[in-house]
Parts: C-alpha cells; structure tokens; sequence
C-alpha cells in the first residue's frame, strides 16, 4: 500500500528481542537496558499474525533483528513459519555473528534468504572495545560459512565512527576474495549513538580510495533497502553507504517496525504510540488488524528530524530497544 505521500511501503523489520550477548558502545550501555517484561514481548503466534495482515497491504519482504535476535529461543522457527506466508518471498535476519555458526543449519533449512552480519572491525582489541565482547572469531567464522554453506545473501553492516580509519578499512576488504557486500551505516544521534562522533559519506570514499582504489558507482539494488553501492577493481562484492543523515532517503522509504512490546515504528527517529499486541489482545479481528495497519502505515511521517533541535516527538529509546 501506499502511505500519505506515495510511498510504497513493502517492508516490514520486526524486532524479536531487546536482550543482546553483545553490547556495542553505540547502541546499549555496558550494563545492559532494563528489559521489556517477559507477558509484554510480542508472542510469535501474534507476530505471525501480524505478518499475515501485513502481506494483505503489500508487505512482502521480512527483516528479523533485535536485540540479537539469535538469542530468542524459536527463532528459526519463525523464520521457517514467516518464510511459509504466500506472498512473502523475502525473509532475512540482522545479527551480531556471535551464533551465527550454530544456527546457520536451522537458518538455511528455515528458508532465510539473505544474511547481514554487523561488524566494525577486523582488530580483535578494538572489536573488544567496541562491542565489549572477545567473539571476534566467532563471527568471522559465522560469516565465512553462511558463504560456504550458500545463504543466499550475506552482507556486513559496519557502523563507522570517527578514529576509527584502519578498522573500516580492514572491514571492506571482506569483499575483496568473498561475494559478501559491505555496508558502512551512517552512526546515527539515537540513544548512545548521540555519544559519538560519525563520519560523512564522501570521507569514508576519500580514505578507501587512497586503500583499495577507485569506487565506481553501480546502479544495483541488492535487497531492499536505501543503500547505495560501489564496485571496486578486484573485489567479489560491492562496498555499499547507508547515509540516512548526510544523503537522506526519506522519499524514498519503504519500510515500517515493530519492536519487541509491539509498538509500530513508521520512522526510527520518532517515539510511538501505536501498539498492535495491545489491539490484538484486545480482540481484534484480522479485518480489524488490517484496517489498524493499514491507518498506521498511512500516517508515516514524510521524514526524519534527526537534527532538528526541537523534535517533541524524538525517540528516547535506545537502538537495542526499538531494534535497529
Ligand atoms: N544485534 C543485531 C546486530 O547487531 O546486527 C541486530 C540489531 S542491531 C540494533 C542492528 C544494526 O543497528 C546493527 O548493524 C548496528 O550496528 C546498528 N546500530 C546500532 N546502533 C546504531 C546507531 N546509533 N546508528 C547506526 N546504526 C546503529
Ligand atoms: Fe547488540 Fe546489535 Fe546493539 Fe551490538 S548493535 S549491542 S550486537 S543489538
């Protein structure tokens, strides 16, 4: 369906979890979130209701997250029952890698088309002091055998912060010998994020070029999202930005999320009222649900306010709270 100002909203990011086993300096503090009670987390059977209303209005393509998202028990699962919805043919999952190699059998048997692994750095120090984690390895292993084992798409998502030159750098070159992409995601002011300092787009470009030579644009859109993509001489995969503050794409999205409690997130930016575990449990119909759905999704907001000093509205939530 379309939303107030045409734009086709086809995706739908559902977080699982708020608990994580990692706790990246940008997202959560070091001692943790207090966390959503267990009666208040959406139940799997209320989500997949949910993605079956969904698909009604268009939504055809599933992104799992979190939290992390492998630490929800059944996990798999749902992604097997989402991946079984006609009309969705794309189910994928956003991880931190650190179990990735476990559950990479279930993933694949359960239908997961594409895999994104976060990582920031190939230095096991700096991975240590941004993630406060020792499973460095645990992930490069996680990610060299969803290649092996053939997930369809494996991407990695690295968030890069100002001083943090060679670890970027050490990160793209991931897509030199694998056919894995790499994403640098824009830090954004959210929660701890506004801690830190981000690095603009044509920054990055200027210190990968003097690395790894020339970035060509490329015109391919893989997957569903705002990225923008560049090839580099010898490499597999692509180098891909994803700038919501320095090169906004707010006209151009496609995507809503639920968090863990249930609240609809039509923008990251903004906190939410809309809770659709309340409407169903409180009864609700699917032709009820959908109609719920269906005047939420109208009123997203045409953009984001990242930097507008007096947002009232600014989400207070953290990045592993509202799922990222
Ligand atoms: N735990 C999983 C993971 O790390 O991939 C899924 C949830 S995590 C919140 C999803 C993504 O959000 C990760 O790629 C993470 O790096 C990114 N993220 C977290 N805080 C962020 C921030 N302030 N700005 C930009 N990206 C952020
Ligand atoms: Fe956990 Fe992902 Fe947040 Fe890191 S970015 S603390 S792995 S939820």
């Amino acid at each position: 369906m379309q939303d107030q100002y045409g734009r086709k909203i086809e995706y739908l990011r559902i977080s699982v979890t708020d608990k994580c086993n990692f706790r990246c300096v940008y997202c959560m503090p070091e001692d943790g979130v207090e966390y959503i009670e267990h009666e208040e987390v959406m139940r799997f059977e209320e989500v997949l209701r949910v993605c079956r209303c969904a698909v009604q209005l268009g939504i055809h393509e599933i992104k799992i997250t979190g939290g992390e998202p492998l630490v929800r028990h059944g996990v798999c699962d749902l992604i097997r029952q989402i991946s079984a919805i006609d009309g969705i043919d794309s189910v994928t999952l956003t991880t931190n890698g650190y179990l990735l190699r476990q559950y990479l059998p279930q993933l694949k048997s359960a239908g997961v088309t594409g895999i994104n692994v976060s990582l920031d750095t190939l230095d096991p120090q700096h991975f240590h002091q941004i993630t406060r984690n020792d499973g460095l390895s645990e992930v490069l292993a996680g990610i060299k055998e969803a290649v092996s084992i053939g997930i369809p798409s494996v991407k990695i998502n690295c968030v890069p912060m100002r001083g943090n030159q060679d670890d970027f750098v050490g990160v793209a070159m991931l897509a030199k010998d694998a056919p894995v992409h790499v994403r640098f995601i824009e830090l954004m002011p959210i929660g701890m994020g506004q801690e830190f300092d981000r690095i603009s787009q044509e920054q990055m470009i200027e210190n990968l070029e003097a690395r790894i030579g020339k970035l060509i644009p490329v015109q391919e859109h893989l997957g569903n999202g705002p990225a923008v993509y560049y090839k580099a001489d010898g490499f597999l995969g692509r180098i891909g930005f994803i700038s919501a503050i320095s090169h906004e794409f707010c006209q151009d999205c496609n995507r809503i999320r639920m968090t863990v409690d249930g609240y609809l997130k039509l923008c990251l930016n903004y906190s939410s009222h809309i809770n659709v575990r309340d409407y169903i449990r409180s009864g609700a119909t699917d032709e009820e649900l959908e109609h719920f759905l269906k005047a939420a999704i109208y009123g997203k907001p045409r953009h984001h306010g990242f930097l507008e000093k007096n947002n009232a509205e600014k989400e207070s939530r953290k990045m592993v709270e509202i799922g990222g």
